[in-house]
């Protein structure tokens, strides 16, 4: 680790100038469990940190009125136990509920947990210090450099929006869940305020896999805001992972539905653990419209959620795996349809 400065503003506007005077070696700090990481894995090297959890009037949960509202600074685990978001938007609380561990969730931030990086095993063990196991060439951490996992150990790697340049999974679940639920980002900048589609906060990895989001340089994340829809009982995250806690997803599915009598008026789908970014599924949602919602149709929806998908060595599993797991999630989700 190098030497860095650090400030605890008390005001986002605070934040945002001093992060403006710090200029690009400067990053935001909240709950510190992803960034300390990747500081002390010699992949980020900061040399100023702006620490935003004094600041006040950031940590609140808001379900009154038309839309749901998440400040940046709420912990993970405060949504997980919402009771509100428990029963009207299960798939809001699971997400996090199902993300990490207690200790984890009670100290990271709903706004932190967007910009996590890549759990990709040669992106984060290939830099050769002393924690690493090894030195692996790696595009998202090294641009142009190369990509171990294509052709290597590629069993934890996606399967859609891969590039011949990186093959890296988008790690987080909440993002997957506000993906499917048509989320914003109210963020603020050195050049004021906008609003950002959290879909729209995600990059492909294409020829530049380094570039993962698309803030402007000293953005901060303040809210994040989800519309109202009578879809939000009827879903669920569902989350596949090697051991049923304390894991990353090897596969999952955000699902909302709205059923007109037993046919599907509206679906929304979104997937984890297979695709490099959260992977909205327009055509398996096209695909139920108008249909019962039945063992077939759901299966038959998992299937074209997964179209297209290009697997390695050893990620094939994912192809089938992330199917049936659309195909879960849906028939859980109908199953909360009052
Ligand atoms: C062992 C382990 C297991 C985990 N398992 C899971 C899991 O199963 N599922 C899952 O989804 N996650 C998992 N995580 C990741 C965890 O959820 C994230 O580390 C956490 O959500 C990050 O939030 P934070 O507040 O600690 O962010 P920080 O580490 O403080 O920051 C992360 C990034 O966000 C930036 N940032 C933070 N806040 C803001 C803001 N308001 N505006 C702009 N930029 C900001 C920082 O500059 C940094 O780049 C796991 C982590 C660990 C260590």
């Amino acid at each position: 680790m190098q030497p860095f400065t650090y400030t605890r503003p008390t005001s986002a506007a605070e934040a945002v100038a001093a992060h403006s005077r710090a200029g690009a070696d400067a990053r935001y700090i909240a709950g510190g469990t992803s960034l300390y990481d990747m500081m002390k894995l010699d992949i980020d090297r900061p040399r100023h940190l702006i620490d935003v959890t004094s600041i006040r009037g950031l940590d609140r949960i808001d379900t009154g009125g038309d839309q749901l509202r998440f400040e940046a600074l709420v912990p993970m685990s405060a949504v997980a136990a919402n009771p509100t978001l428990q029963s009207d938007y299960p798939l809001l609380a699971e997400s996090l509920w199902k993300a990490a561990s207690q200790q984890l969730r009670n100290m990271a931030t709903v706004g932190g947990n967007l910009l996590q990086r890549t759990r990709c095993l040669y992106f984060r063990n290939g830099t050769g210090n002393p924690s690493s196991v090894g030195t692996f060439p790696c595009n998202k951490r090294e641009p142009g450099s190369g990509c171990a996992a294509i052709g290597g150990i590629d069993r934890g790697q996606a399967v859609l929006g891969t590039s011949d340049a990186c093959t890296a999974v988008s790690p987080g679940d909440w993002p997957v869940a506000l993906v499917a639920m048509d989320a914003s980002l109210e963020l603020l900048g050195p050049t004021g305020s906008r609003t950002l589609p959290v879909a729209d906060l995600y990059r492909l990895p294409g020829t530049t896999p380094h570039l993962e989001f698309t803030l402007q340089p000293g953005e901060m994340i303040i809210a994040i805001v989800v519309p109202k829809t009578r879809a939000g009982r009827a879903s669920t995250y569902h989350k596949i992972r090697d051991r049923e806690s304390y894991a990353f997803a090897l596969a999952s599915a955000a699902v909302a539905l709205e059923m007109d009598g037993d046919r599907v008026g509206r679906a929304r789908i979104a997937l984890g653990g297979v695709a490099t970014r959260p992977w909205r599924a327009t055509a398996a949602e096209q695909s139920l419209v108008g249909q019962p919602l039945t063992p077939e149709t759901a299966l038959a929806a998992g299937r074209a959620a997964l179209s297209g998908a290009t697997p390695g060595h050893y990620n094939r599993f994912k192809i089938e795996l992330g199917a049936r797991t659309v195909a879960d999630a849906l028939l859980i989700a109908a199953g909360r349809n009052a």
